[in-house]
């Protein structure tokens, strides 16, 4: 095909991207994202895959344009989209932004989670599910007597990670709480959060002693329970 106005070689349309009496409002489509995959969509950070991002970035603009595919040409992104039935490129400038998340890595720390008779297993089921969160993060762990600090950037996801671990692991919960800083901004309270974990000692299927008889261990969670072996009683395994 060619151009109608200046004959040159064009793959589709009326005219080539010179001579198209449309123009387009916006020349490049500029994507910012973080490391923690999210992209910056009208000023706030959102997980998509990158072709929404292109979709809700285009959807911005006051012209009603159509995306179609995203080309890629020596390393170089670029959107096709249609505008009143006429096929238009836009370059996709690709921009590394960190979020406001992210920029908390490092020293930053909202919440202490101490996990005190805890192994390994603790740790790992943490870690698990602060990757799956994303601008959340486990800035230090310190191994201490008789267990480990996991010093985390939200407060927020610290009591969520408290529910999970009891649910899990059984064991018991502290929480404690104290002003750590107001966000002059936002005037936002920030607290700093201090979780203590300890685990149940015993897991289900477990036979353990409560006052004098064999119990074997049924439930864990908040208030476990089990059931006592010679009779078969439920019995609720008292907690410190
Ligand atoms: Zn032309
Ligand atoms: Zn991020």
């Amino acid at each position: 095909m060619f151009c109608v106005k200046c004959g040159k070689d064009i793959e589709q349309g009326v005219f080539c991207s010179h001579c198209n009496p449309i123009q387009l409002d916006i020349k490049e489509l500029i994507l910012s994202k973080c490391e923690c995959q999210r992209y910056l969509i009208n000023g706030s950070w959102k997980t998509l895959p990158q072709e929404e991002a292109l979709k809700a970035l285009l959807k911005k603009n006051k012209q009603r344009l159509h995306y179609e595919e995203t080309l890629e040409h020596q390393r170089k992104l670029a959107a096709k989209i249609s505008y009143q039935g006429e096929p238009f490129i836009i370059p996709i400038q690709k921009k590394g932004i960190t979020c406001p998340n992210c920029s908390k890595k490092g020293q930053y720390y909202e919440a202490i989670i101490q996990l005190r008779d805890s192994n390994e297993e603790v740790i790992d089921f943490i870690q698990e599910k602060v990757n799956k969160k994303p601008g959340v993060h486990i800035n230090k762990i310190e191994q201490v007597t008789n267990g480990y600090d996991l010093y985390l950037t939200s407060s927020q996801f610290a009591n969520t990670l408290g529910k999970l671990l009891q649910e899990h692991f059984g064991g018991t919960v502290k929480r404690s709480r104290r002003l750590y800083t107001k966000n002059h901004l936002t005037s936002k309270t920030i607290y700093r959060t201090t979780l203590l974990f300890r685990p149940h000692p015993y897991k289900i299927g477990d036979h353990i002693e409560i006052k004098g008889k064999t119990v074997e261990v049924t439930q864990l969670g908040k208030k476990p329970q089990g059931k006592e072996l010679k009779t078969g009683k439920k019995v609720f395994i008292p907690t410190t």
